[in-house]
């Protein structure tokens, strides 16, 4: 039997990127999925068609958006909170307005989606937030504010970890270091400037931090929460 089989399972940001991977591994894993979008509407409908799994639009800079999608999707045996978006440049000529709106998306959302699934996720749940390896260590100049919302995931994380502990579900970020999508591609202009930082002179793939947040939602992780798993080719070490 597929480790996932049966589970319900919510991906906010599933569309593109390292969200499309989880949506393709949970999906192959047995699971029933749904998994939001926002701007990517042909790429969603398309995944959700060869995945047999159920694209939503659902903004996440919208905080009761994303509280009605997690209620309306309820009750899930797993929320994986991918979605997210990335700034980099002098913060001193950043929109506030844009930053605000990255804050919204990379950490309020997370947050907000992890209360209002804990409220009815049964026992053996599992909460899996997307983080960064920079919420750790900020390697170059240019991602303050990008960081500070990676670093307040890992806060939320630790913290729900302890609140929903006692009822049997596990909360835990994954941080990857730089992986080859949209975001940050591997033929990318900070290529020379992040293989300075790795031990492994590559890119991750999507499908790689797939596999440790399916591992993280499957059966043998029950003893592992309030975790701040890197994946990130050793940019950290
Ligand atoms: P991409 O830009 O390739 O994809 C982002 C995904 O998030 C898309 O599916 C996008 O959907 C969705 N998304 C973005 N904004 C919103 C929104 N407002 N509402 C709903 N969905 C949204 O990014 P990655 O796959 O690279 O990144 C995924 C996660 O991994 C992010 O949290 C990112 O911070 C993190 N990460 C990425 C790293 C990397 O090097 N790539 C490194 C470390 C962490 P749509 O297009 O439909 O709007």
């Amino acid at each position: 039997m597929a480790s996932l089989q049966g589970k319900s399972v919510l991906v906010l940001g599933g569309s593109r990127g390292i969200g499309a991977a989880i949506v393709r591994r949970f999906a192959a894993d047995g699971a029933t999925v749904t998994f939001t979008y926002a701007g990517s509407k042909d790429a969603a409908e398309q995944l959700a068609g060869e995945t047999g799994t159920t694209a939503v639009l659902t903004d996440s800079a919208d905080r009761d958006a994303v509280i009605a999608r997690v209620r309306n999707s309820g009750p899930l045996d797993v929320l994986v909170v991918n979605a997210g978006v990335a700034m980099v440049g002098d913060p001193l000529e950043m929109d506030a307005d844009a930053v605000d709106r990255m804050i919204r998306i990379n950490v309020q959302a997370p947050y907000h989606a992890a209360v209002e699934a804990a409220r009815r996720m049964p026992e053996g749940g599992r909460i899996v937030v997307i983080g960064s390896n920079v919420g750790d260590h900020v390697g170059f100049p240019g991602i303050a504010a990008y960081s500070l919302t990676k670093s307040a995931v890992q806060g939320m994380v630790r913290g729900l970890a302890r609140d929903f502990g006692p009822r049997g579900i596990t909360v835990n970020a994954v941080q990857p270091g730089p992986v080859d999508t949209d975001m940050n591609p591997a033929d990318g202009p900070l290529k020379d400037l992040l293989y300075g930082k790795m031990v492994l002179q590559r890119h991750g793939r999507p499908e790689e931090i797939a596999g440790l947040v399916a591992w993280l939602a499957g059966p043998e992780a029950g003893f592992a929460t309030g975790g701040m798993h890197t994946i990130d080719g050793g940019f950290n070490a």
